[in-house]
């Protein structure tokens, strides 16, 4: 299934020409010099297609920072009128909107916290009717797909063509070394179901932790994703808000630097029938590799039943080292990695022993409901 928005090309809306499409600026505007300067900066290096600031800062506790307001919409007027660079705000409510297209911002986008809440994001589509704005909206702050379409189709449905979607992470509760899960799977998901619908990704919100925003955009840049939205702040250890995952107009440039560009279609027969080749070769493998498995498995039942007829434990650590330590060695030897081969034998074992506990408890099941129908 596929999903009917009805969506302009990115290149209808923002400069694209520039590899990769990057749209920076501060966390949170903060004082009109400090929004002023750091815009020039990163006009200044000739990267970047839009600069974003937070006006209206959704928080998830009170008492923090919750934005300049309204007078930062003059700052950024003054911003975009000296650099050339068009301008991009978060909005919330039907007011943010209202202000934000008095003012001229060129882009709008819909955070996190607001995807979330249909209500919300209805009040936004409601203010946006009948303009002609370009619209981003990040995922929810909860991994449901579900709600990040239902953004995207009210606000589609609001007319807005000029449509994009925003991937920031997920907030999970375990422990991780980044701020927001990427959960890229969903991501890709909404791709596959939306192939037209462009995708930015924010490394940002993402890791939480500039180290390693070179790392999350590679990786969106290598999953297709057709750009990036980066906090850049003119000196990030005095940030207002998201300090630790700001870097300098300088730093920006030094990540972008070190990304790889890599084409998501080959046009050139000749790569084309190479890699086909190589593709089936892969799959003849990849079958090979399959039908071997199940001859295993198959191996691991008649054990588990010769086991059970002599009352042999499923599990003898013994012979576990001695796999380990034997196919290691051998595939060290054929160049593949310790940890490889231990992750895909401890796969291979756990699989084993999952068929040969259920050969072994067949009959258990069917005496224990014998004996609760005689009890
Ligand atoms: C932001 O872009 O500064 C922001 C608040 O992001 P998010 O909505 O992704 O948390
Ligand atoms: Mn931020």
């Amino acid at each position: 299934m596929k999903l009917e928005l009805n969506i302009q090309p990115l290149e209808s809306w923002i400069k694209t020409g520039k590899e990769p499409l990057v749209i920076a600026g501060p966390c949170s505007a903060e004082t009109e010099d400090q929004l002023v300067a750091t815009a020039h900066l990163l006009a200044q290096t000739g990267r970047v297609s839009a600069l974003r600031a937070g006006i209206w800062k959704p928080r998830t506790r009170p008492g923090e920072f919750e934005g300049i307001g309204s007078i930062g919409l003059e700052w950024l007027k003054r911003a975009k009128a000296e650099t050339g660079l068009p301008t991009a705000v978060e909005v919330a409510t039907a007011k943010h909107v209202e202000e934000a297209l008095k003012a001229g911002v060129d882009i709008l986008w819909v955070g996190a916290r607001s995807t979330a809440n249909p209500f919300t994001v209805q009040e936004i589509a409601d203010a946006l009717k009948g303009v002609d704005v370009p619209v981003m909206v990040k995922n929810p702050v909860n991994p449901d797909l579900s709600l990040w379409i239902g953004a995207l189709e009210r606000i589609n449905n609001a007319g807005i063509t000029k449509l994009a979607a925003i991937h920031r992470g997920f907030s999970s509760y375990e422990k991780s070394a980044f701020r927001n899960e990427p959960m890229w799977d969903i991501a890709i998901h909404l791709k596959t179901l939306a192939p037209h619908l462009p995708m930015i990704n924010d490394p940002s919100h993402i890791t939480g932790n500039r180290s390693l925003i070179g790392y999350i955009s590679q990786k969106a840049l290598d999953l297709d994703m057709q750009g990036l939205m980066i906090e850049s702040h003119i000196d990030p250890s005095v940030a207002w808000t998201d300090a630790a995952q700001q870097v300098t107009p300088a730093g920006l440039v030094e990540i972008i630097d070190h990304l790889a560009l890599r084409k998501p279609e080959v046009r050139d027969a000749v790569v084309n029938d190479k890699l086909a080749e190589l593709r089936s070769q892969i799959d003849k493998i990849d079958d090979l590799v399959i039908q071997k498995v199940a001859e295993r498995m198959q191996i691991a039942e008649k054990i588990g039943q010769y086991k059970k007829d002599n009352n042999i434990t499923i599990l003898q650590v013994n012979r576990w080292d001695e796999i380990l330590n034997k196919r290691t060695t051998y595939a060290k030897a054929l160049k593949l990695s310790g940890e490889f081969t231990e992750k895909l034998l401890e796969l291979l074992h756990s699989e084993s022993i999952r068929k040969q506990t259920e050969v072994m408890n067949k009959d258990q099941a069917g005496q224990a409901a014998d004996k609760l129908t005689h009890a």
